[in-house]
């Protein structure tokens, strides 16, 4: 560890959150950049936290999907098969073009920006009769987007790690439910395992992905006032099916095209995670999500050390029902641990000294709230497990609290301006359907509409704040991520 990264977090999180966003990958060692611009370097302690994710959300699936594995490589003409997907993915799109001793290939290969069209076609190979259906896979790999514009790390990379569901189902109302299901596993994995509350809804006609007939989103509020997509899925009617010709057979033998449906999450979940809760002194984790629940310091000091140690080791056996690792290292100070264990978010830290091992007491600290007290070896296990359950709970208010005073209304283009620059966060307000009218207010604040409820509410009377036409949503606009 170099000299500079022992100083820990220099900046403070709501003077620059940029800057202090960066410092917290680099420092609590999650992220490094990479040779290619907009890679990254997942360091072991960030995919402990990626595999937790992606063993939290295997659980939600399991009973339904299975899990595969689609190449990396796509031809062109499977990309081309479905024209929305051309044209809405083709400028990020990096191509293979040449490879091994005969140089240039006979057809361009796409390294995959999503998979929807390899996935069609094996659907198609795949789904005879109606007793096929529904039909689910999901991948966990890589995807690589060529975005231009500023990257950052797990927020915005070109390449990334993702889990992709893809299904198909007899009917649209099927389709729908699908979607509607796996965005609710979403929310429950952010609100129950990450403790960052969730706002459930769709994105305006003109931000659909690519080939979707509804794209649904859970948007996650930040406490710089700024919204994250933190996860999407899709109904794609039948505009793959129609392309791949995903058909199946009822049961009087009549062919029907298939309704698909695709829903992912992404790396970028770590970003929001890193955003929602870390401090001054680094990374928070919620309890459900971090790799360790409590990491025991035994506090050396060159006398009755072996019994520290000791100790040490049966609070860890006290405590085996929970993630737990003792920090043996005799050359760093005590400070120097504590503040390295801060800097990574532990929940829990426990510090033993000769004087707890004399009293059978030990010394127990909160990381969100830096609270201390002391506790009998006794009463260990209850006290950790009510502990952890505070956090987890106390982390998810904070930021709900957050939000419901960063949602306000707003009934003009002006007050809509005002707002975002204000009162930060959401702003709610009737709205044509127009891109016209989001377009001007992204000119004046760079806000954008994030999202407009799942369910259309009647807004008869009702006129969009921007233009005064008949409103025919209402729209979350907010400065995003
Ligand atoms: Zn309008």
């Amino acid at each position: 560890m170099s000299k500079k990264q022992e100083l820990g977090i220099t900046v403070k999180k709501d003077e620059n959150i940029s800057e202090w966003y960066t410092q917290v990958v680099k420092k609590a060692d999650l992220a490094d950049y990479a040779p290619v611009k907009g890679c990254m370097i997942i360091r072991p302690y960030g995919m402990k936290i990626w595999e937790r994710i992606k063993k939290k959300f295997n659980q939600m699936i399991e009973n339904e999907v299975d899990n595969a594995y689609f190449p990396l490589l796509i031809p062109e003409s499977y990309l081309e098969k479905e024209k929305d997907i051309v044209e809405g993915f083709n400028p990020e799109v990096a191509w293979v073009e040449n490879a091994g001793k005969d140089g240039k290939l006979e057809e361009r290969l796409a390294i995959r920006p999503t998979s929807e069209s390899i996935i069609a076609e094996y659907m198609s190979k795949n789904i005879r009769s109606y007793r096929d259906l529904p039909f689910r896979i999901n991948q966990w790999a890589n995807i690589m987007r060529w975005e231009a514009t500023d990257t950052r790390p797990f927020l915005r990379t070109r390449e990334f790690l993702w889990q992709e569901g893809h299904t198909a189902h007899e009917n649209k109302q099927k389709a729908d439910e699908e979607v509607l299901k796996r965005l609710d596993q979403y929310g429950q994995l952010y609100e129950d395992i990450m403790a960052i509350p969730v706002l459930k809804g769709r994105k305006p006609e003109h931000d659909k992905f690519p080939g979707a007939a509804m794209t649904t989103t859970v948007e996650c509020l930040m406490p710089d006032g700024k919204s994250i997509q933190g996860g999407t899925s899709h109904n794609l009617g039948t505009n793959f099916a129609n392309a791949f010709e995903i058909e199946y057979e009822d049961e009087y033998q009549e062919k029907h095209l298939c309704h698909t449906a695709s829903w992912g999450i992404s790396t970028r979940a770590i970003g929001a995670l890193i955003l929602a809760h870390g401090d001054d002194k680094g990374l928070v984790l919620p309890p459900n999500i971090s790799p360790l629940e409590v990491i025991i310091v035994p506090i050396f000091v060159g006398k009755d050390d072996e019994k520290v140690e000791k100790f040490s080791e049966k609070v860890k056996e006290k405590l085996n029902g929970f993630r737990t690792e003792i920090d043996y290292d005799r050359e760093k100070s005590p400070g120097f641990k504590f503040n390295h264990w801060e800097l990574r978010g532990v929940p829990i830290r426990i510090e033993i000294g000769p004087n707890e091992v004399k009293k059978k007491k030990l010394t127990v600290v909160r990381r969100d709230n830096g609270e201390k007290k002391t506790v009998k070896l006794g009463k260990i296990e209850d006290n950790v497990e009510d502990i952890l359950e505070d956090i987890q709970y106390s982390l998810y208010k904070k930021l709900e609290d957050y939000r419901e005073e960063h949602t306000s209304k707003a009934e003009s283009f002006e007050e809509i301006l005002e707002n975002i620059d204000k009162k930060k966060g959401y702003v709610k307000s009737f709205w044509c359907g127009r891109e016209e009218c989001e377009e001007m207010v992204k000119e004046e604040v760079h806000a954008e509409i994030v999202l407009v409820p799942l369910k259309r509410e009647n807004l008869e009377g009702e006129k969009c704040a921007v233009c005064g036409q008949t409103a025919k949503e209402i729209a979350y606009f907010a400065k995003n991520y």
